[in-house]
């Protein structure tokens, strides 16, 4: 097992999740000729006209880093935490420079030189692989929004008093459930030995603990397309460590879903936020090539399906009849960059003679989500929200939909602060709708 992931190789179009080897890390850098062309691209630079926000700006200050010439890497902090990881840039840079991945490196360098905070380490080597502890502090969190002890603390500004980041955190989740999702959903019995479900089911952080209704409308679909599926008992998968730069905390969640998926080896992997799917696929990515946990983090990455590729292929109760409802579809990084993933949900819309989709401007652009990154950058990510409330609000259109919660949470915060009545909804949520209406 090495001690950091691998980068792919140049020009081999990058998931934009993980590190590198430092040598590999400087010959990505190196392969940037400063061109700037990423640069109008790039939502943090389109949010703060600041060039050392833009890919351009990080990888020369990756590059002076690992050259020597700044010695300390956190002094390069505010770009590398920065980069919302979106891997954009990538896509429109003719060397292909992996952005994302040299940034999830830099991040774990300055661990490396100045050590991993205590608590953030805590939460993703402790709490996340222990679904109970998770289920403790989001219990926390609900009893203190139902008592409405978060919004007054919040109104008083003791909470951005403790920590501008849970101020934030507070302003944006709207609702946390008591039931989760896994509670919620009633698997389906399925006897030892019996046939092998069609699908497995992932149950993303995201719609377990704070929106179940995507889990229990993706339950819902599969039943009503007669999928069988068993529910997976599975840890968080690994994002937050790739995302903070702990690439170990990342690797031992890998091992530990690596196994429990082994138990279905012939089941689709389904999984329904666009996020976890990119971070499954991303899995080999983490081990050394040759190992035995690398080949078996290849076999599990080419199971994995993301909801809209499964859901393509299927064939669709009938809804001719029902209300007509216009749609824009805005696309996860994660699914559009991480995955390549952009016709499989406009392909399932087609299915339904009822929905008019309008394509919403910039659509390449991210959301400002990026998963914690509006609590820890509240100022920027709601920059980059702004402007895609603006687009989402310039089609007219009834409903936006996506496929990835930390989206869908960014994308309806925008809303309810632009006070829009336009309505953001998982395509699960929505298909949902679609199918239960009477026609
Ligand atoms: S990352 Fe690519 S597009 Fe951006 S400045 Fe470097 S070479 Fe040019
Ligand atoms: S990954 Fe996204 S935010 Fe980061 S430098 Fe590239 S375009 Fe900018």
């Amino acid at each position: 097992m090495t001690s950091e992931p691998r980068l792919p190789e140049l020009k081999s179009a990058p998931a934009p999740m993980t590190g590198a080897a430092e040598g590999t890390a400087y010959a990505c850098v190196m392969q940037c000729n400063r061109c700037g062309f990423c640069t109008s691209f790039c939502p943090t630079y389109l949010a703060t006209g600041d060039e050392a926000l833009s890919p351009r700006g990080r990888n020369q200050a990756y590059r002076a880093v690992l050259e020597g010439r700044i010695p300390h890497a956190s002094e390069g902090d505010r770009l590398f935490s920065t980069c919302l990881l979106c891997g954009e840039c990538t896509t429109v840079c003719f060397s292909e420079v992996p952005t994302a991945k040299i940034m999830g490196n830099a991040r774990g360098k300055i661990f490396r030189q100045e050590g991993e905070p205590a608590l953030l380490k805590f939460i993703l080597r402790f709490i996340l692989p222990r679904p109970r502890w998770m289920g403790y502090i989001f219990r926390a969190a609900f009893l203190m929004k139902k008592a409405g002890l978060s919004r007054l603390s919040n109104r008083m500004g003791l909470l951005g008093w403790i920590s501008r980041e849970l101020s934030a955190a507070e302003d944006m989740v709207d609702d946390v459930p008591w039931l989760f999702a896994r509670e919620r959903l009633k698997a389906p019995a399925r006897s030892p030995g019996g046939p092998a479900p069609d699908v497995v089911f992932f149950l993303s952080c995201g719609s377990h603990y704070l929106r179940p209704s995507v889990a229990e409308s993706t339950a819902y679909l599969l039943e009503r397309l007669g999928v069988s599926y068993a529910l997976a008992d599975n840890v968080c998968c690994g994002l937050p460590g790739m995302t903070y730069g702990d690439f170990e905390a990342a690797r031992r969640l890998a091992v530990i879903n690596i196994d429990r998926f082994e138990k279905y080896p012939d089941s689709v992997i389904l999984v329904d936020d666009s996020s976890c799917a990119a971070t499954l696929k991303d899995y080999p990515s983490l081990f050394q090539e040759g190992t035995a946990d690398h080949t078996r983090a290849v076999r599990l990455s080419g199971r994995v399906k993301d909801l809209s590729e499964f859901l393509k292929d299927q064939k669709w109760p009938d809804t001719s009849g029902a209300e007509p409802v216009t749609v824009t579809y805005h696309d996860p990084c994660k699914a559009q960059y991480a995955q390549k993933i952009v016709s499989p949900p406009r392909t399932v819309l087609s299915a339904f003679p009822s929905v008019e989709l309008t394509e919403l401007p910039e659509s390449d652009q991210c959301c400002g989500g990026g998963g914690t990154y509006s609590f820890m950058h509240p100022d920027i990510s709601r920059e980059v929200l702004s402007r895609k409330t603006a687009n989402i609000m310039s089609t007219g259109a009834e409903v936006v939909l996506t496929s990835a919660v930390s989206c869908l949470i960014q994308v309806d915060y925008g809303l309810r602060r632009a006070r829009s009545g336009v309505r953001a909804l998982h395509l699960s949520e929505f298909l949902k709708r679609l199918l239960d209406r009477p026609h």
